[in-house]
């Protein structure tokens, strides 16, 4: 067994943040977040309710179910996705250390709150607002029409293809096809997000052989190392453990991401702080979520870290955190994401 260290940043780990905050929000980070405008957007953003946020899936009629993921067309899509995640009530910056740079007190308040815009936010511009809803709605009757197991490995080019010939979906406009085009080609530590690229292809395909369907989860996971994870950590956890998300291809993670901006009026920072853009999740070259059967959408909360199968998990000590708490890549505290790619 590949036994891995279970890396986890303590919380507000302050000497460790001292020293990224004077490499990485300096020269790194800060230019991205003042950035002013650009081709998607600027940080002059509309005001957003502040439960806007609230549509994008933490209420209880988004909470993801550990039953499996039904196949068929036309059902309701599986909320199994990090489009769940909730904002622990009562964070901000109070419990950030007081002699940290305030740049790097400003963005730990700001990922703490990653679901509440944030002044330096970089939003779509209004006229394009039509145009983002209208991809993520034809997303969402495409992702319906193949099926949510099929949607989770659908390339670009077969996307294009399937909506130009099903009415119930209807061809992408040159429009969105644009905005489709200039997001995944865009430079995202332009808006915030500061992690790896391991995707850089937007017509990137997942053959079906590289892939294993989980039995009862309605998720894939890679052949090979993510597979034999994820089945040790099944063996070793038993019943317990569900897998929450798995394989993501470039257009369920579009989906996702389009939905979040969509919902949170074309704030593609505020998406970007739960959502990697598409091209830059590992959800699409190995990494999965796991959580705790039965214990709904927190397992997509921080609250997580205390369960049983958390526990169990950073005591087998085999399963490194891609987004510890405090990160310094524009993401939020992801205790349920399950490192397993290297890119
Ligand atoms: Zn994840």
């Amino acid at each position: 067994m590949n036994r891995r260290r279970f890396l986890i940043a303590a919380c507000a780990c302050a000497l460790h943040l001292a020293a990224m905050g004077s490499a990485l929000a300096g020269p790194a980070v800060r230019p991205a977040l003042r950035r002013g405008g650009g081709p998607l957007g600027s940080a002059t953003s509309p005001p957003i309710a502040s439960g806007a946020s609230g549509a994008s899936g933490a209420g209880p009629s988004h909470a993801p179910s550990d039953q499996p993921v039904p196949g068929s067309k036309g059902s309701r899509p599986p909320l199994d996705d990090d489009l769940a995640a909730q904002q622990m009530p009562g964070a901000d910056e109070a419990d950030t250390p007081s002699n940290l740079d305030a740049a790097v007190r400003d963005y730990l308040s700001k990922m703490r709150r990653f679901d509440s815009p944030h002044p330096s936010d970089i939003t779509l511009p209004p006229q394009r607002i039509p145009v983002l809803r209208a991809a993520t709605d034809r997303l969402g009757r495409l992702e319906r029409t193949v099926g949510h197991g099929f949607f989770y490995l659908l390339g670009f080019d077969e996307a294009v293809r399937i909506a130009r010939g099903y009415p119930a979906v209807g061809a992408f406009s040159p429009q969105e096809l644009a905005l489709i085009d200039e997001l995944f080609h865009a430079d995202a530590s332009a808006y915030g997000f500061m992690g790896m690229k391991p995707l850089n292809s937007l017509t990137a395909t997942i053959p079906a052989r590289e892939v294993y369907k989980v039995p009862g989860m309605g998720n894939f996971v890679y052949q090979g190392e993510p597979r034999a994870t994820w089945e040790t950590i099944r063996r070793l956890l038993g019943e317990d453990v569900v897998l929450t998300s798995g394989v993501r291809g470039i257009m369920k993670q579009f989906h996702l991401f389009l939905t979040k901006a969509a919902t949170n009026g074309g704030n593609l920072s505020l998406a970007s702080r739960s959502l990697a853009p598409p091209g830059y999740s590992f959800h699409g070259i190995g990494d999965f979520d796991v959580g705790q059967r039965g214990y709904g959408a927190r397992n997509f909360t921080s609250a997580f870290t205390t369960t049983p199968v958390f526990a169990r998990l950073e005591e087998l000590g085999y399963i490194t955190l891609r987004y510890p708490q405090d990160n310094m890549l524009g993401v939020r505290f992801e205790p349920w994401h399950i490192k397993v790619a290297t890119a």
